[in-house]
């Protein structure tokens, strides 16, 4: 273990506004502690409200800080959606005649996490996703066994189970029986984050975990060994420091909202519109203070990045090209993995070609705008300023095969092909910068699944666990994410690093 470098170090007889999640305080400049506990997490979302749970279930102490004035953060933004199965299935699953199999839902994961999928994260998660369920009803999280079939996203009708990822699209179809796994909370609207940041939120107050509101963590506080001893927190404008027996537990989010972290490691956010998704807080904090005490962070540059093509879920029969005129993926993919693809392109400018027999006005919210109408694909090909021959040509090619159930270019299933020869036909502007492609990062400190932060040489650092967005856990794949995978790794993994700390391992 690498002993605190001095020069990251707060001096000792340091200014206290220069406290910093970039440098720990030596547990020396300690003169005393405000308060002491067992576990302290800092954070109060879908993570930081599983860790408390986990940690005040094993006979913990625990005490919250959060930096708002109220519980919830991104996650109480999020449609609610959890991914689950396997085990022969969750109620909602078997109710509507889906037998999930352990290792359908564990492949189907390994293929999603890419090409760094976490081997053990992974298989805890697949063997265990069914009692995760059971302990997300426990806490009181509602779920109906309704099914929406078809393309949906957030539907926000109450119903349960939705196809949420890429299951039934290639490469996946070909490795994993699919299985829908998406599952919502029952609440009508779109406020499942809401319903379930707040059923976990009533659990922590139940059992007796000390909250501390407008409470920002600044730095941690370690020894010369690196090991964690507690944290700095502002409360009301004042520096506190707060001790923690077994260890402390980051769960602050990720640095979405961090313009200097975000330049340095993902600098390709930058061809997308300012449409990063975050509840005002993802500055990077938890992860700059793993990093202060040694921590790694790992897969910094993968991010949740989407372009919501439907609904109409008749769009999906549409086809995507570059500003070549090329198309380059599979359509009927998860819209994530599809925007990533898009994101990959030479130039900013993608179009969705449609025609006659599937447009519908797109949504609003999708900032996907009509570019050109017109009776010939050879009229669009003009009216975008394509070069000629290459859109006709994808279209020719694509409508030959379509007509016959195929896609031997990039295999969409034929459920969703359909020759586009009906006109009128429309290209549809989905161009980076202007379409509406949301983001948050996925990267993050490097943990074990039972949450305990790694160094770049894989020691454990004694003290300090992470869970949530500010450790890069399950989802860390942009082209595998699937709608669930964040608050299922969040509850999961959270509740396993609360538990891990409350036993101090
Ligand atoms: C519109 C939308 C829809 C989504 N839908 C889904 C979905 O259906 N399913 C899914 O899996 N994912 C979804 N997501 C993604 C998911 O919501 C997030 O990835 C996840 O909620 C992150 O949870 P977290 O606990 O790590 O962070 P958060 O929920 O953001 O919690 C972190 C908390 O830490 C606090 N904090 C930050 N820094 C400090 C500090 N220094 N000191 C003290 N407190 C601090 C923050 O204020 C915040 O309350 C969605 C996201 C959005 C925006």
């Amino acid at each position: 273990m690498k002993p605190v470098h001095e020069s990251l170090a707060m001096p000792r007889e340091s200014d206290p506004a220069s406290f910093s999640p970039s440098r720990p305080c030596r547990l020396a400049d300690v003169e005393s502690f405000d308060f002491e506990t067992d576990v302290i997490v800092i954070g109060f979302g879908a993570a930081g409200a599983s860790a408390a749970i986990g940690a005040a279930t094993e006979g913990a102490q625990v005490t919250l800080l959060e930096v708002a004035s109220g519980n919830g953060g991104t996650s109480s933004m999020a449609g609610g959606d959890i991914y689950l199965g396997g085990n022969g299935g969750t109620p909602a699953q078997r109710a509507n005649g889906f037998e999930d199999d352990t290792e359908d839902f564990y492949r189907y994961m390994m293929m999603a996490g890419g090409p760094d999928a976490d081997e053990a994260r992974t298989r805890l998660y697949a063997d265990n996703a069914l009692d995760h369920y059971t302990w997300l009803v426990d806490q009181g999280v509602p779920y109906r066994t309704t099914h929406l079939p078809g393309k949906v996203q957030a539907p926000g009708t109450g119903d349960c189970l939705i196809w949420s990822g890429s299951e039934i699209a290639y490469p996946f179809n070909q490795h994993a029986k699919p299985c829908p796994r998406g599952h919502l909370p029952e609440v009508v609207g779109e406020m499942g984050g809401r319903l379930l940041v707040d059923t976990l939120a009533a659990r922590v107050t139940d059992l007796g975990v000390e909250i501390h509101y407008d409470a920002r963590a600044v730095a941690l506080i370690a020894d010369g060994e690196s090991r964690v001893h507690g944290v700095v927190v502002r409360i009301a404008g004042e520096h506190r420091f707060a001790r923690a027996r077994n260890g402390v537990i980051l769960c602050a989010g990720g640095f979405v909202l961090n313009e200097a972290m975000m330049r340095q490691h993902a600098p390709h956010a930058a061809r997308l519109a300012p449409d990063s998704l975050s509840a005002g807080n993802d500055d990077g904090s938890g992860i700059r203070m793993g990093q202060s005490v040694g921590g790694a962070a790992i897969h910094m540059d993968e991010l949740f990045l989407t372009l919501p093509i439907y609904p109409p879920e008749s769009h999906v029969k549409g086809i995507l090209i570059n500003e070549a005129g090329q198309r380059f993926t599979n359509e009927d993919a998860y819209p994530g993995r599809v925007a990533v693809h898009c994101a990959r392109q030479v130039g900013n400018r993608v179009f969705l070609l449609v025609d006659a027999g599937i447009f519908e006005q797109p949504s609003e919210f999708s900032r996907i705008e009509i570019a050109a109408v017109g009776e010939s694909w050879q009229e669009i090909e003009r009216e975008i300023g394509m070069v000629e021959g290459t859109l006709v040509n994808t279209v020719r090619v694509h409508n030959q095969y379509a007509a016959k159930g195929e896609d031997p270019l990039f295999h969409k299933t034929s459920e969703w092909l359909k020759p586009l020869d009906e006109p009128p036909f429309a290209a549809l502007a989905c161009h980076l910068g202007e379409a509406f492609y949301p983001f948050f990062t996925l990267g993050g400190l490097s943990v074990k699944p039972t949450g305990e932060v790694l160094t770049a040489d894989s020691d454990v650092i004694p003290g300090l666990y992470a869970a949530g967005r500010t450790c890069c856990g399950l989802p860390r794949s942009a082209e595998g994410y699937s709608s669930g995978m964040s608050l299922g790794d969040c509850t999961f993994f959270g509740r396993m690093a609360g538990a891990a700390a409350a036993r101090k391992t």
